[in-house]
């Protein structure tokens, strides 16, 4: 963190970063072996440069055709790069012993809002109308900057210890452009590697969409690090060349029963010749197959919240729809309002909701039915595929030498999955968070032994629930976490 973005009109509350919560995070990630268990830990060999890492014996999932998957094999990491992925590679480095783990790249979530952290579960069983009136019109322009920074380093960390490595951020919540600073520096202090998609706010302070340049010069010079800067946009022609011409990417809500962002708008702007390879549409449901088809000839990406918009009526996710147009989508959380940002759930949702659709067709006769998902499709969605949507699929995604050391290490040694027979179906049909062990983030460890690295959660929980009690009593709504009486509870 340079001083210049230290000095980017961070709240006082907001200083307590990461960091600040850290208990001797660097002891904890050092000479130690990453292992299982204090026999099984393999102590560092002496001459192991820093940041060097082996991960070793574990079961790889590369997400490469041109790796492949191995039964044993070694990660070798370096400078926060992956160097080699292969069996028996020899190396001085430090050791991750990771013979009862699936090693695998990070899942990538393209959609959530990470501010909303200190009203998670508030609309378990809201609808859109309920989260308009209640997170949109009432909560959202009550966030102070550090309750922005809160909710995006809470949800930060909630990401990256259930194995989530990058994300893209839509926090609506733009109330004054220090409340923007904040949350950048929220996503810095974090370790995760994030696309900060800056998107509108609430009251006089507001500056968006202008602002986006400043962000840009402030804090992202060339906009090649682990965190950088996208626009969300309404389906705006303004908005879209505003983000074409700094040079962002572009991620839209479309929900097919709201006509003010149904698929026909974006459309529209595609007559104009303004659909292209930058844009990410969100959730695209009741669209038309020959809407679908714009996207794909287009080269647009999708971003499907499919728990969320079967629990929310935005409509039926449309998963087989994109697949039938030849589109794999990424997946995403949404609000941690009404639905857990945990991407074992989100994909065992997709894989269930697919299979179930064409489970019944087939059922009813119908022939040359679309293939069912495979486990191994639904992960390609949680990771590489959300590489692609955000556009750098060169840097992260899979385990291929070259790219980013994004890696988590999921264990095999818990009674959901022992024995491991099907590492695929053991990830999508049997693990949950608690089979995460190691989180690596650019070579850099923030999650082992299935603990946040140094993080100290009872100051975070302090922090978290101090924004709680601030949006909530200035919104009027029940203290209390049995109480009812708030529509959508
Ligand atoms: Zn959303």
């Amino acid at each position: 963190m340079s001083a210049h973005q230290d000095d980017a009109g961070t709240p006082s509350a907001a200083r307590l970063s990461r960091r600040a919560l850290l208990k001797g995070a660097a002891a904890s990630c050092g000479a130690l072996g990453f292992g299982f268990g204090p026999d099984q830990a393999i102590a560092e060999a002496p001459r192991a440069r820093e940041g060097r890492y082996l991960i070793k014996n574990g079961v790889v999932l590369s997400m490469d055709p041109k790796v492949g998957d191995f039964d044993r094999a070694d990660v070798l990491v370096e400078g926060g790069k992956i160097i080699a992925v292969r069996p028996n590679i020899s190396a001085t480095a430090t050791i991750i012993d990771s013979r009862n783990a699936i090693v695998m790249p990070g899942f990538t979530d393209s959609h959530h809002h990470f501010y909303q952290s200190p009203l998670r579960n508030v609309l378990g069983n809201g609808l859109l109308d309920d989260y308009f009136r209640d997170i949109v019109e009432k909560a959202t322009p009550l966030f102070r900057a550090e309750d922005a920074y809160d909710g995006v380093l809470s949800g930060a960390l909630r990401s990256i210890s259930s194995g989530v490595t990058h994300v893209t951020d839509l926090s609506q919540v733009s109330n004054t452009p220090g409340h923007s600073d904040a949350m950048i520096k929220a996503f810095r202090d974090s370790g995760i590697r994030a696309v900060y998609a800056y998107s509108r706010g609430y009251g006089a302070g507001a500056k968006y969409p202008e602002d986006a340049e400043r962000m840009l010069k402030q804090h992202f010079g060339a906009n090649d690090g682990l965190v950088r800067l996208a626009l969300s946009t309404a389906i705006s022609k303004d908005q879209w060349l505003l983000a074409r011409k700094l040079g962002l990417r572009i991620y839209t809500h479309v929900v097919g029963n709201l006509a003010a962002v149904a698929p026909a708008g974006v459309i529209k702007l595609g007559d104009e010749g303004l659909m292209g390879p930058d844009n990410v549409y969100i959730h695209f449901t009741n669209a038309t197959d020959a809407h679908m088809k714009r996207v794909k000839d287009t080269g647009g990406h999708l971003s499907l919240a499919v728990p969320i918009e079967m629990t929310m009526r935005h409509g039926t996710p449309p998963l087989q729809q994109a697949l039938d147009q030849g589109i794999i989508p990424s997946l995403s959380s949404d609000v941690e309002t009404t639905m857990t940002s945990d991407m074992f759930s989100i994909m065992r949702s997709a894989f269930t909701l697919q299979r179930m659709l064409i489970n019944e067709r087939a059922i009813k006769n119908e022939k040359n039915l679309p293939p069912l998902l495979s486990a191994k499709d639904v992960v390609a969605m949680a990771t590489i595929q959300g590489a692609r949507c955000n556009g750098v699929e060169s840097l992260t995604g899979s385990l291929t030498p070259g790219k980013a050391a994004d890696i988590i290490l999921l264990r095999t040694d818990r009674t959901n999955v022992m024995p491991l027979n099907n590492a695929y179906g053991a990830i999508v049909t049997g693990m949950d968070t608690s089979n995460v062990d190691t989180v690596m983030v650019a070579g850099k460890i923030l999650m082992s032994r299935g603990k946040l690295t140094g993080v100290d959660l009872a100051a975070l929980q302090k922090r978290i629930t101090a924004s709680r009690d601030f949006i909530i009593e200035k919104a009027g709504w029940p203290k209390s976490a049995v109480d009812s009486s708030m529509p959508g509870h």
